[in-house]
C-alpha cells in the first residue's frame, strides 16, 4: 500500500457505478473523475445542474445512521464509505458526480469503492500533500462513550466497541498507516444492524434500499446473512472503516493516533470540528518524515469498563 506518499494523488481515469441508496433506496448512478491538486474531494449532483458540495467538516449536515453532507439546502448522503475508501488508498482530489441524493450502498462496505479506485488507476500530481499533525490531545466523552486524538509519529487508530450480544461483545482493533493494508484488512468490512431495530429504522424511513445484500443483520444469537462473516470482528472493522471516512472531512491526511471507544459517526463529527476549532492542538506540515522524532507522547492506556 503507498502510504505517507509527499505528494497529492487523483484518479488516472473516470470511473463508475450504480446501485440503490441504504436509507432511500433509490436508484443512483456515480462517477468518480480525476481532479486537479489542492482541489480536494467534491461531490457534484448532476440532477441539480452540476451543483458542488465540498467534502469538508462545515458542510456535515446529519449523522445519526450515515455522514451525509449539506450546503443551502442541497444533500449528499451516506457519504462515508466512499470517503474512507479514498482516504484509505491516500487519494487527495476526485470530483464524484452523482444523480441523486443517497451514494449507492453496494454491499455496505468499502470494497467495491476500493476496487473502482484500482479499476481506474491513481495518478501523482505534482503538489505536495499538506498533513494535519495533532501536537496536543483532543477529547470528546459522551457519558460511556469517547473518542480521543493524541500526538504519535504516524496516522493510527485504536476502535473499541462493546455490544451485549454474544456474536460480538467487546471487540478492538488497530489500524496503523503504512504497516496496515486498509484495502485487505477494513475496506471489506459491511455495515452491520440488530433486527430488533430494523423496523424502528424503517418506521422512521430509513434503510429503505437495505437487504441481507448489503448489510450483515443480527438477531438475537447470530448472523442471519446465509454467507456469515467475512471476518470475526467485522463489526469493530467496520466502525474503523466508517471513522476513516468521517475523518477525511478534516480535508488533510492525520498524523495523531485517534482512540475511539463505542463511538459512531456523530462523535467522529464532533471530534473532527472541535479539532478544527481548536487551532492550537494542531499544525499544517508538509514532511511527515519531519515529524517523526518531535513527537513522543503515547496515548494513555484505554480500557472499557462496562458493557453497554
Ligand atoms: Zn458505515
Amino acid at each position: 500500500m503507498r502510504d505517507y506518499s509527499a505528494h497529492q494523488h487523483t484518479l488516472a481515469a473516470p470511473v463508475s457505478v450504480s446501485g440503490v441508496g441504504l436509507h432511500t433506496g433509490v436508484r443512483v448512478n456515480l462517477r468518480l473523475c480525476p481532479s486537479p491538486a489542492n482541489t480536494g474531494i467534491l461531490f457534484q449532483r448532476t440532477d441539480l445542474e452540476g451543483f458542488i458540495i465540498e467534502a469538508q467538516s462545515r458542510n456535515v449536515a446529519r449523522v445519526s445512521y450515515a455522514t451525509s453532507l449539506m450546503k443551502k439546502g442541497v444533500l449528499i448522503s451516506t457519504t462515508e464509505h466512499l470517503l474512507s475508501a479514498l482516504a484509505g488508498l491516500n487519494v487527495d482530489n476526485v470530483l464524484v458526480e452523482i444523480d441523486n441524493l443517497e451514494l449507492p450502498i453496494l454491499d455496505g462496505s468499502a470494497r467495491p469503492f476500493v476496487e473502482m479506485v484500482t479499476k481506474a488507476g491513481i495518478r501523482r500530481q505534482r503538489a505536495r500533500r499538506g498533513f494535519l499533525r495533532i501536537l496536543k490531545p483532543v477529547e470528546v466523552v459522551d457519558g460511556p462513550r469517547r473518542i480521543a486524538i493524541y500526538p504519535a509519529h504516524v496516522f493510527r487508530v485504536t476502535y473499541r466497541i462493546a455490544f451485549p450480544h454474544p456474536l460480538i461483545g467487546e471487540q478492538s482493533i488497530e489500524f496503523e498507516s503504512g504497516s496496515s493494508n486498509y484495502a485487505i484488512e477494513i475496506a471489506p468490512a459491511r455495515t452491520f444492524g440488530f433486527l430488533a431495530e430494523l423496523e424502528m429504522l424503517r418506521k422512521n424511513g430509513l434503510i429503505r434500499g437495505g437487504s441481507l445484500e448489503n448489510a450483515v443483520v443480527l438477531d438475537h444469537k447470530g448472523v442471519i446473512n446465509p454467507e456469515g462473516l467475512r471476518f470475526p470482528d467485522e463489526f469493530c472493522r467496520h466502525k474503523l472503516l466508517d471513522l476513516i471516512g468521517d475523518f477525511s472531512l478534516l480535508g488533510h491526511p492525520l498524523i495523531g493516533h485517534v482512540v475511539a471507544e463505542r463511538a459512531g459517526h456523530a462523535m467522529h463529527a464532533q471530534l473532527v470540528s472541535r479539532l478544527l476549532r481548536e487551532k492550537n492542538s494542531w499544525k499544517l506540515v508538509l514532511s511527515p518524515e519531519a515529524v517523526a522524532k518531535a513527537v513522543s507522547q503515547p496515548a494513555p492506556a484505554f480500557a472499557i469498563s462496562e458493557a453497554l
